[in-house]
């Protein structure tokens, strides 16, 4: 009999009225059993972060930078403890979810930084008549409970986005991870709890998106939705929130432009890297590849025999570059998508295979854009690579796309990068690298439907706080 996961509300660990088994995506072995929070049991998290806001707010900046060091410092320690729940639950191979952990840490610190940086400013308040002998100024106060919900492909890092820059603005928090990959914001509330958190100030529940997330999107207690997930469940959550705050990160077809003046030895394995790290779950996977025709051959030929190289397995074995997906309907879904482009002409190079939830890494040329494998968020292991005459006509068929949400651009040439930088249509551009590149104090978010609002501490700061302006009357 599996072990039993509580929830944990108001600072305590609670055992739910019903559970639900979760399963490895890899092997399908139970690994343990989740709460299926009831709506009374969500109606508490609620109440908990509402009656924590006092204590949260009174908490000076250095006191709140502190909380977030300490939990740094103890996902340092428990580093290695960190990954194998990643790569348990969202079967990452091993050595990527080390990654996640290492970029967690990073982002707590980063928000332990920001929670000492909440700096208002002062207006000159005589430039308008009326303004002479005046002192006006801003400061920035928290918005109070902030509702997360999360996406299972980054467990750890994606609630830390949200986490992190709660608490260094004084909020506190109702968190809903992903259904898949509860088992490490479990994790992080045990740490938070030894790093000192008041009591409420964060609550994680579990559940069915279209339950708990709903009942934390509709109530008025909360005052802003931070939400990382696919653009369906994001347009829903938007229309429902109401006059509530909401920041969007959602999906994306992110695409990469290669030149014809580029080395390709240098930029190959980077490119693989970006199609297939984490079997392609990633929000900025590379799904699109379009090269000058001068080196397309080529680069096509050094991609496929790159990939080729990569190993298919158990996530927790350390040679392990590909895993199994999230779940087998997603490989169904997958596959399907991969079947419909060789029906419609397309070529698949290598690949379109599975062992298990595996998904073979694939590699597709000759695709039209109206193909799902294009034109949707594919969230697999599959790539398309196909020939431009030119940078300018790439431009066009990247921004063809309803996503926007990160670009990348190989090329020597000064002018073409700019030219791209300026008229890509998304958050995002990366000249001389992978639309997948992300460090976690950098703005992120999208454009077109891929959201609204950015992340990255500094800027989700700004998001999870009201500016107050004040005005003195000297006169
Ligand atoms: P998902 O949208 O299925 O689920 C995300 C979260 O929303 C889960 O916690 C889920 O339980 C919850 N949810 C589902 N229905 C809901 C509803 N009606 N109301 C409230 N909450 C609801 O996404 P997923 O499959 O977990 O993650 C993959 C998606 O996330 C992809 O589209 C990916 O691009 C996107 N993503 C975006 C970013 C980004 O920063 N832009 C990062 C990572 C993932």
């Amino acid at each position: 009999m599996a072990v039993k996961q509580p929830l944990f509300i108001g600072g305590e660990w609670k055992e739910a009225n019903e559970y639900d088994e979760l399963r490895s995506p890899y092997s399908s072995e139970v690994i343990t059993e989740i709460p299926k929070a009831t709506s009374e049991e969500t109606e508490a998290a609620i109440q908990a972060a509402e009656n924590a806001q006092e204590e949260m707010q009174q908490l000076s900046a250095h006191e709140r930078s502190n909380i977030l060091i300490k939990l740094s410092t103890l996902l340092q320690e428990n580093r290695e403890k960190a990954a194998e729940l990643i790569a348990k639950e969202a079967a990452k191979p091993i050595a990527t979810a080390r990654g996640e952990v290492d970029r967690t840490i990073q982002t707590y610190v980063f928000a332990s930084q920001e929670a000492n940086q909440l700096y208002g400013e002062t207006l000159p308040m005589d430039a308008a008549p009326g303004g002479e002998r005046r002192l006006g100024y801003t400061v920035l106060e928290p918005l109070g409970t902030i509702g997360a919900i999360t996406p299972f492909n980054f467990p750890m890092n994606l609630v830390a986005h949200k986490v992190g820059p709660a608490i260094a603005t004084g909020n506190t928090i109702v968190l809903k991870p992903a259904s898949q990959t509860p088992l490490s914001s479990f994790f992080l509330a045990e740490l938070l709890q030894e790093a000192g958190l008041p009591d409420g100030a964060i609550n994680v529940i579990t559940g069915s998106g279209r339950t708990v997330g709903n009942q934390i999107v509709t109530d008025e207690r909360v005052n802003m939705i931070t939400f990382t997930g696919s653009p369906e469940v994001g347009k829903e959550i938007r229309s429902k929130a109401g006059l509530k705050k909401t920041v969007l990160e959602l999906g994306s077809n992110s695409a990469l432009i290669v030149d014809e003046d580029v080395d390709l030895d240098n930029i190959i394995s980077r490119c693989v890297q970006g199609a297939f790290t984490f079997q392609g779950q990633v929000c900025i996977s590379l799904q699109r590849i379009y090269v000058h025709e001068s080196i397309y051959d080529t680069f096509l030929e050094k991609f496929v025999e790159e990939t080729k190289t990569l190993t298919a397995g158990d996530p927790l074995e350390e040679t392990t570059n590909v895993s199994a997906l999230i779940s087998e309907s997603d490989v169904e879904r997958a596959l399907s998508w991969v079947q419909e482009a060789e029906n419609e002409g397309a070529k698949v190079v290598t690949g379109a295979s599975k062992q298990g939830n595996i998904v073979m890494p694939t590699v597709i040329t000759n695709v039209a854009p109206h193909l799902k494998v294009s034109c949707n968020e594919v969230f697999a292991p599959i790539v398309t690579i196909d020939p431009v005459s030119s940078v300018d006509e790439a431009i066009d068929k990247v921004n063809d796309s309803r996503f926007g949400l990160q670009a990348g651009i190989y090329t020597g040439d000064i002018q073409k990068a700019m030219k791209a930088s300026d008229q890509l249509e998304v958050g995002g551009v990366m000249i001389n690298d992978i639309p997948t590149f992300r460090v976690d104090h950098m703005p992120y978010g999208g454009v077109k439907e891929s959201g609204t609002g950015r992340e990255g501490i500094r800027y989700s700061v700004k998001e999870m706080t009201e500016m107050k302006f004040v005005m003195v009357n000297n006169n």
